[in-house]
């Protein structure tokens, strides 16, 4: 199978099944954003979820935060983005589409759309930044911005997040929210949109620990992607040489995968210095210093940070959980997304619509729901075709209540993956699922 097809493949069965949709699609779409489904809105809160309890709930060092999108526009000033937050924009002389100068494909000088050569002029860099008006007055000194990053909440939080949690240097601030950014040139379905969410942690250290650290968050950070089932094959680094580091890093680091399009940033981590705090006591006059207890030094932490987007962590899930199988001379397609990401942890099947079979069903279904495990109930059609459609929803476990139950209270769980079927009793059902989710 070509890779471009498995992108192919991978956005219609995300439409088919309720994960993905254009945005507008009835106005013929926006093509840069995207609408979560039934099925993706559930992918996306397993992935914060257990970004979350990795970052936040299983660490004394990390706090949580949920900061405003709009900031006072002097942040994007002290940030560098008001200045530097650019890429750098060439435009077809005979077609006037605008491509974003550093693409591979733009670097010939032909126009990838209209064929034509020479087509660029001198690039000219164009900011990101989604410019807006606070209040009911849309003059510039209203001007605001919507945040291209959560990290500048984190920063002008700093102080107040290690007096009101009592945490010393070294500790972290995590986030997960909304970020915004006029690219030049979105696209690969998920992989770069205008707006996205980010799963972001600043990590403030001392000075001269920063090397450290940002060699163990880049472990963590790794580690963190295999836990979610990712083939570690997939997975590399890329160190960014000197002409590629941002204008706030020391060193950057991007962790890598190896989508159906080439391999590309799926994390960054980046060594931010004192950067973004020294500047933000420039522009405020606040004193962002910390004090040491003990030693009263006083200091500028340097921050580590590590930030990934939800939508690419459910692109690369997605990518790397699809496969077309055949078994037993039948094709089928299988999301065999881990249990944990899986939207849909079992369903459940009566073998036929009668003796007794529909309603204890539904009591299975029920039992699972009122324990938090989502759960679908199925009783149409084939039990093949049944199996079939959740392989490629991405359902764990299909649960078939036959003959058997009727007698001794076991069920059928077939393993979406190996396609083998054992026999659970009914009622032991919701700890098996727990078990298997939590191991
Ligand atoms: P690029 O150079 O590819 O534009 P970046 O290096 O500017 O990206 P960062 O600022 O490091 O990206 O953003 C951190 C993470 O946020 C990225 O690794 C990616 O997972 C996610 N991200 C950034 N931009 C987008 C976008 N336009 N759409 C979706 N996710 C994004």
């Amino acid at each position: 199978m070509a890779d471009a097809d498995v992108m192919d493949k991978l956005v219609s069965l995300c439409k088919r099944r309720g994960y993905v949709f254009q945005s507008s699609e009835i106005y013929g779409g926006t093509g840069s954003v995207w609408d979560y489904g039934p099925l993706g809105v559930e992918l996306k809160r397993n992935v914060k979820e257990l970004w979350w309890s990795a970052m936040v709930h299983q660490r004394d060092d990390i706090e949580g935060l949920d900061s405003a999108i709009l900031m006072h526009p002097r942040v994007w000033e002290a940030s560098g983005h008001v200045d530097g937050f650019s890429d750098p924009l060439v435009e077809c002389s005979n077609c006037h589409r605008r491509y974003r100068a550093d693409l591979p494909e733009v670097e010939s000088g032909q126009c990838p759309s209209c064929g034509t050569r020479e087509a660029f002029g001198e690039a000219r860099s164009f900011n990101l930044m989604f410019k807006t008006f606070m209040g009911p007055v849309e003059d510039a000194a209203a001007t605001t911005y919507l945040r291209p990053e959560t990290a500048q909440g984190s920063y002008v939080n700093f102080l107040n997040i290690q007096g009101a949690a009592r945490q010393r240097v070294p500790f972290g601030i995590a986030q997960i929210g909304k970020a915004f950014r006029n690219e030049i040139t979105p696209g690969n379905f998920i992989f770069r949109t205008r707006e996205f969410e980010q799963m972001e942690m600043q990590f403030f250290v001392r000075p001269g620990t920063d090397e450290e650290w940002f060699e163990t968050w880049k472990e963590v950070r790794m580690a963190w992607h295999v836990s979610l089932g990712i083939r570690p094959e997939k997975l590399r680094f890329h160190e960014h040489g000197p002409d590629e580091l941002a204008h706030y890093a020391k060193a950057a680091v991007d962790i890598e995968y190896e989508y159906p399009f080439g391999w590309k940033e799926f994390e960054g981590i980046h060594n931010r210095t004192d950067f973004d705090l020294g500047r933000h006591q420039e522009y405020s006059g606040k004193r962002l210093e910390y004090i040491e207890p003990g030693s009263n030094d006083r200091f500028l932490p340097f921050v580590v940070e590590t930030a990934v987007g939800v939508d690419r962590t459910m692109l690369v899930a997605l990518a790397d959980a699809y496969r077309e199988e055949e078994v037993a001379g039948d094709a089928r397609v299988v999301l065999a997304l881990q249990p944990r990401l899986a939207p849909l942890k079992a369903a459940i099947f009566p073998l036929v619509k009668k003796d007794g079979m529909p309603e204890l069903g539904r009591k299975i279904h029920e039992d699972l729901r009122k324990e938090s495990i989502p759960s679908f109930y199925d009783e149409a059609g084939s039990i093949g075709r049944r199996y079939r459609r959740q392989d490629e929803t991405g359902t764990p476990w299909c649960v078939t209540v036959d003959g058997p139950t009727m007698d001794d209270g076991t069920v059928t769980v077939r393993d979406r993956d190996t396609l083998e079927q054992v026999r659970v009793s009914a009622d032991a059902l919701v700890g098996w699922i727990r078990e298997r989710l939590t191991a």
